[in-house]
């Protein structure tokens, strides 16, 4: 502390004198006077040039940002990691993908289903919960972060939730785990990833629990959507980080469009400076827009990504979508989205038997694969162009998927 003090003073005499040496020379003193803080190598490369500056600049920086939508997992899609010898392995439901979560620094799913574990074993709607083997396959396939503040979290009580809660401790203690917490102390810590000195907080929240309420005095176990603690979160989170997203699970199911309470969050995200905001839970695709604040801040709203995997009998739950945003900061320390995108996903719904499930990049599904979706026998309307009409409609023309028009 006492060596980065010293050599924040360090900085500040040589900027002050870089400023006298700009001054005398008719130039411009610096912008930004908190810039000055590292790097004496940038600093003297700039004095030599004709145009002194005291700015140091940093090194530029994207972050790739991709999130699925919730793993909803029905008895079939559960059953379908049962290998022949009785094993379970899940990395089927990822492999259509994996290009995706490679391609992202941070690459989230929303983990709608608890993993409480053998213990409890494999339960279905209305309360679910699947094996470890389930958590196994995401960290395996590369996500690096997993939602678990979801309408489910408490289908399986408190012992659920713990036996959750240990099993990323003790098999992947590098996991990022968000909206649900061991302790008071992690609940009020803000989670913070970093790279190259650029950070970034985010956050997780549930609207409810189905009806269930968490053990009293233990609040801090799942994080739920209540205004006085998001609004003290993200004002925290802004403190600590560059940019601020917010993974919201919100919303009425089976509606192709925000509701009102999607669109007042929305509006209090946007006012309180949170960057990006990407929601789960409606089981079907709803669009992206840019919300602006009355005091003119932007936020980018992705209001729901749909099921990823489910084993639900609508034709338009089979629909999902990838959100794919990249983040820059420049060397000058501004931060903006650069490029954003929603890429349409449709499940692959199986019979239950090993690997039967997937999905797949719609556009990349085989006509051969659709024809045989199970899906079907619950909903014939089901067909790639149904879901490709549907995607569009939904989406808009930003997003849409670009058809060959025969
Ligand atoms: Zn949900």
């Amino acid at each position: 502390m006492s060596y980065r003090r010293s050599l924040f003073v360090l900085m500040l005499m040589l900027a002050v004198l870089f400023a006298a040496c700009a001054s005398a020379a008719g130039g411009d003193l610096p912008a930004q006077m908190r810039e000055i803080e590292t790097t004496t190598a940038e600093t003297t490369t700039e004095t030599t040039t004709e145009e002194t500056t005291t700015e140091k600049l940093l090194t530029p920086v994207d972050v790739n940002v991709m999130m699925i939508g919730d793993m909803l997992l029905h008895t079939n899609v559960q059953k379908s990691g049962i290998m022949s010898d009785g094993s379970y392995n899940y990395d089927h439901l990822f492999e259509h993908i994996q290009e995706e979560i490679e391609w992202a620094d941070l690459a989230v799913v929303n983990q709608e289903v608890i993993i409480g574990g053998k213990a409890i074993g494999i339960k279905s709607y209305p309360c679910f919960n699947c094996v470890e083997e389930v958590g196994d396959a995401i960290v395996k396939a590369g996500f690096n972060v997993v939602l678990h503040a979801t309408n489910h979290t408490w289908d399986m009580g408190e012992k659920g939730l713990t036996n959750c809660l240990n099993y990323w401790k003790e098999n992947h203690p590098e996991e990022i785990v968000l909206g649900v917490h061991a302790t008071q102390e992690d609940a009020d810590k803000i989670t913070v990833w970093e790279k190259d000195g650029f950070k970034i907080a985010m956050l997780n929240y549930t609207y409810g629990l189905n009806g269930f309420k968490v053990t009293q005095g233990k609040e801090y176990l799942v994080d739920l959507l209540d205004k006085d603690k998001v609004t003290d979160d993200i004002r925290r989170a802004k403190e600590q980080a560059d940019f601020v997203i917010v993974f919201p699970h919100w919303g009425t199911e089976y509606t192709f469009k925000a509701d009102e309470m999607q669109t007042e969050w929305a509006q209090l995200f946007a006012a309180e400076g949170v960057d990006l905001v990407i929601g789960a839970h409606p089981h079907v695709v709803e669009p992206v827009e840019w919300v602006e604040s009355s005091q003119g801040n932007r936020t980018l709203v992705y209001y729901s990504l749909g099921n990823y995997v489910s084993a639900q009998d609508k034709a338009y739950t089979m629909l999902g979508g990838m959100a794919k945003v990249t983040i820059h900061r420049d060397e000058h320390g501004e931060v903006s989205i650069s490029s954003y995108d929603a890429v349409p996903l449709v499940t692959h719904r199986g019979d239950g038997s090993a690997k039967s499930f997937g999905t797949y990049i719609l556009t990349e599904y085989p006509e051969s694969k659709a024809k045989k979706n199970k899906v079907i026998a619950k909903d014939s309307r089901f067909s790639i162009e149904y879901v490709t009409n549907l995607w569009n409609k939904t989406m808009g023309e930003e997003f849409a998927i670009q058809t060959d028009g025969e």
